[in-house]
């Protein structure tokens, strides 16, 4: 397909999938792109890539990813785009199975048929001589894992920061507090354009980009769209704690943990001291109505809206709607610091924040046109997984457009909106929690002897990690 490359396209949406397909379409030579922020600030505060950082590995099950993020970690690796944003600092990836490293394992399996040079580790003394000495890491017995030195972590907001100013330093318009909350039609029903909450006037488009992540069925609420169920925002938490200059400096060597027993993953500590600590879960949903542009209309029932306010959010000045998180995310981060860094077990909470993943049910992405607009364009889908192909998901985004993806991936990222199999049912939506004001917490507040689970008796807790 012959796009103009002149043509107007507008991208609603400043995060990793919208800035990574601005900056792949200028480097094809497209020259008239707007991205639309609704935040009036950028990076978006509540952005799944505002982050502090993301961990960057090739661990896949599917040969697709696996490449795809072998080749994402050589891009990251361009010091003339991404500064010193990747951090190689190697992955050590933990579970309580012995039969982890066996050959049904299957990620670590094409991790090798790649190449890399894995490490396996057997017991728990062999887990904790992975780590440099100075950290005073611990494991128990019973534990296996294995190292990959290739691999590690992003910072996500000073790369998002820098992509922006280079995709803006090579003319495309970045305008925030521009929140779009639908498309324009023109007078035969084709998308004609965006409209944006307080202006009268569409923004035209000749292409409309949406790359709205866990905003998308919410934003594009529309019914005709039929968006609601291919996609759903499922809020994930994380939780930080503050390491003295001192400790900094003995844990900065350490690798990124990713424990498969709990979910739970940590960061080795921000030259700030900042360590990072998060869950992949299933995560929560947070369902609800969105009124419809224009009053007359009933509002549209969504699956999950990625917001949500504590009630005593004003006692908080500082505090935004997305800085408390459940109480047994904190509650259970601090029985894994515990166990794997006991000096580090007991430090308070600073700051906690929740996200919301883009989750489909295979958690494959969205790539591909609406079947009604052959001019709209979804980026999107993450699934809790894209931030690590920063470098290059735009590119995926661009062959979409100009029709150059192959037929296996365009039919893995259709938007296939008459395929059951395709929408947020059954099983996954039994294991979608519904998320339950009451029971956030400002991290801050959760000072080690505020958390229920008395650590000592309760032997439950990672059979409580185990259901979600
Ligand atoms: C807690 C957490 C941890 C994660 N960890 C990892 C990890 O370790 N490794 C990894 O690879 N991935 C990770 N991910 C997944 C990764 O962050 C996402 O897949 C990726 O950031 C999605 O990017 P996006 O651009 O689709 O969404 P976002 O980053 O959320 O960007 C969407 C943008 O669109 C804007 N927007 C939304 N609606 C509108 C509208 N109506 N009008 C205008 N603008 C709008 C938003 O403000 C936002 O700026 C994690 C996600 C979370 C939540």
């Amino acid at each position: 397909m012959a796009v103009d490359k002149t043509a107007n396209i507008v991208i609603v949406g400043a995060g990793c999938f919208g800035l990574s397909t601005a900056y792949h379409l200028q480097q094809r030579g497209y020259t008239n792109i707007t991205l639309l922020e609704r935040a009036s600030s950028h990076p978006a505060p509540d952005a799944a890539s505002t982050d502090i950082n993301k961990i960057v590995r090739s661990a896949y099950s599917d040969n697709f990813y696996c490449d795809f993020a072998r080749e994402a970690i050589e891009l990251w690796k361009d010091s003339k785009v991404w500064g010193d944003c990747y951090k190689e600092s190697g992955v050590l990836v933990l579970a309580a199975d012995v039969n982890f490293l066996g050959h049904t394992n299957v990620p670590l399996a094409n991790e090798r048929a790649a190449g890399a040079p894995i490490r396996e580790l057997r017991s728990g003394a062999e887990i904790a001589a992975a780590f440099p000495a100075s950290a005073k890491a611990a494991a128990p017995e019973g534990r296996s894992g294995y190292f990959n030195p290739e691999g590690g972590w992003a910072d996500a907001q000073g790369s998002i920061r820098r992509l922006a100013e280079i995709v803006v330093g090579a003319g495309a318009k970045l305008l925030t507090g521009h929140e779009v909350i639908g498309l324009s039609y023109d007078a035969f029903g084709g998308a004609s354009g965006v409209r944006v909450r307080g202006k009268a006037e569409p923004i035209e488009a000749d292409t409309v980009i949406v790359a709205s992540g866990a905003w998308t069925v919410s934003s594009f609420a529309d019914p005709e769209l039929r968006l609601n169920g291919r996609m759903v925002a499922t809020g994930q938490s994380m939780i930080t704690i503050r390491l003295s200059p001192e400790e900094a400096e003995r844990y900065k060597d350490i690798p990124v943990v990713l424990d498969f027993d709990t979910g739970f993953y940590c960061f080795p500590p921000t030259d700030g001291g900042v360590m990072k600590i998060s869950r992949h879960y299933a995560g929560v949903v947070n369902p609800g109505f969105i009124p419809q542009a224009d009053l007359d209309e009933t509002p549209q029932p969504v699956m999950s809206i990625p917001t949500y306010r504590r009630p005593d959010l004003t006692a908080k000045p500082n505090a935004t709607s997305h800085s408390a998180v459940p109480l047994d995310v904190a509650n259970l981060a601090r029985i894994v610091l515990r166990e794997l860094f006991p000096e580090l077990g007991d430090k308070p909470f600073e700051m906690g924040r929740m996200c919301w993943y883009t989750d489909t049910p295979d958690a494959n992405w969205v790539i591909d046109f609406h079947p009604s607009h052959s001019n709209v364009l979804f980026v999107t889908g993450g699934s809790g997984h894209g931030f690590k192909f920063l470098p290059n998901i735009g590119r995926l985004a661009v062959d979409r457009l100009e029709g150059k993806l192959d037929a296996a991936l365009s039919s893995r990222f259709a938007l296939a909106l008459d395929d059951p199999d395709r929408q947020v049912s059954g099983e996954l939506l039994k294991r979608l929690k519904t998320l339950d004001q009451s029971d956030l917490r400002f991290a801050e507040d959760l000072n080690p002897g505020a958390t229920l689970v008395d650590l000592q008796s309760d032997t439950t807790w990672r059979e409580t990690l185990r259901t979600h």
